[in-house]
């Protein structure tokens, strides 16, 4: 990459990672524009607007209007610079770039990925710029195309992810051709084997009796392939799948030996504290309460600071046992409390969730999350 590049396009954090941008353009809390600070922006303004050696205050100034929301006075600036005659090409592009992010915080979506190919004509392939335009292309749902930007990114896990929702797509579109969505899943999993995302969809078809292989065979090359701190997804996404089956999963009885051979697999697993506590929720969900207790009980064998097992052989003990009825009223509340703790955390940015995610919504990190071990986290 050439210099003028890294300097250009990496003026703010975020610019160019592959995490993403934060959603504002300026950290920290910002004061509501004043009307000392339009005054000072338009002097500025109006002093660098023609001076060829202001080119950065005068895009500066641009992100500083973007900033307070001043959208159309950003797009002024940017095509005034974009139209300035001998403007050298590369404060061409960094204007187009801007222009971009104007628009798009300005909704204008269309426009903003006009400016951000003008911007990639100019420049040539730029990360900042193909991060910008993967990422409208993941907000329009054209999932093919935001692939393909990630592969020029270098992203094979944000690459595999979309191959997914293509095959999701087709198989809305096209229930009855299941071809298409094999080759999008078989692609994910080329690019990046242990594509969480991939798996689990194979797993909710698996379920849907759309996919050759059994339920535990799937399950059981997932655990090998998905890294070892992110294999609860594959448990927390099958059961929310099962639950979603209709009729109910765990009260058809045909589904008892799936379950039973899904158990088996996460018993090769005795020491993954994690496996061994989705296997007692799936044992919960099958009303095997007993068995349940003995897969929680490993767990604390293992962690004895695994606060969901101590939760789950608590609600076990409260069936099991007549206490004062002022005791259980108090019990059952901090149960339900307990209950509303997001188990799930951003590695990157803390963010806690109680629903699983594959992009941080709050710094774009990709597959970040994990399992809150403990409460402290
Ligand atoms: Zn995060």
């Amino acid at each position: 990459m050439r210099q003028w590049f890294k300097e250009f396009f990496s003026p703010c954090p975020g610019h160019g990672q592959p995490s993403g941008e934060p959603s504002g353009d300026l950290p920290g809390g910002l004061l509501p524009p004043s009307e000392d600070t339009f005054a000072a922006i338009n002097e500025l303004s109006r002093v660098v607007k023609d001076n060829p050696d202001a080119v950065e205050i005068y895009l500066a100034l641009g992100s500083l209007y973007r900033s307070q929301g001043e959208i159309e006075r950003a797009v002024h600036i940017r095509q005034n610079l974009i139209l300035r005659p001998g403007l050298r090409p590369e404060f061409k592009a960094r204007a187009l770039y801007e222009l971009g992010r104007d628009y798009k915080r300005g909704g204008l979506v269309d426009r903003a990925y006009e400016a951000f190919q003008q911007a990639r004509k100019t420049a040539g392939s730029n990360p900042a710029i193909t991060q910008e335009l993967a990422k409208l292309c993941a907000e329009a749902d054209d999932c093919l195309q935001a692939a393909k930007y990630y592969v020029e990114l270098g992203n094979p896990v944000a690459e595999a992810h979309y191959l997914v929702r293509q095959a999701q797509k087709e198989s809305r579109d096209h229930p009855q051709d299941g071809g298409q969505v094999q080759k999008c899943l078989e692609r994910a999993l080329k690019v990046s084997p242990g594509s969480m995302e991939a798996w689990l969809e194979k797993i909710h078809r698996s379920l849907l009796r759309l996919e050759k292989q059994p339920l535990s065979k799937i399950l059981e090359q997932a655990l090998r392939q998905v890294p070892e701190s992110k294999r609860f997804i594959l448990l927390e996404g099958l059961i929310v799948s099962m639950q979603n089956e209709n009729p109910p999963y765990f009260l058809n009885a045909g589904t008892a030996g799936e379950l039973d051979e899904v158990l088996m697999v996460l018993s090769d697993y005795s020491q993954d504290v994690l496996l061994q506590y989705y296997g007692g929720l799936l044992l919960l969900h099958q009303g095997k309460f007993g068995e349940a207790q003995v897969w929680f009980e490993k767990c604390l064998l293992l962690a004895p600071d695994f606060w969901p097992a101590r939760l789950e052989l608590l609600a076990l003990a409260l069936q099991n046992n007549t206490l004062p009825q002022s005791v259980e009223v108090q019990l059952v509340f901090f149960l339900s409390r307990a209950r509303e703790v997001k188990r799930f955390i951003c590695g990157h940015c803390g963010l806690k969730r109680e629903s699983v995610f594959f992009v941080c919504p709050r710094c774009s990190s990709w597959h970040s999350i994990s399992f809150r071990r403990n409460l402290n986290e």
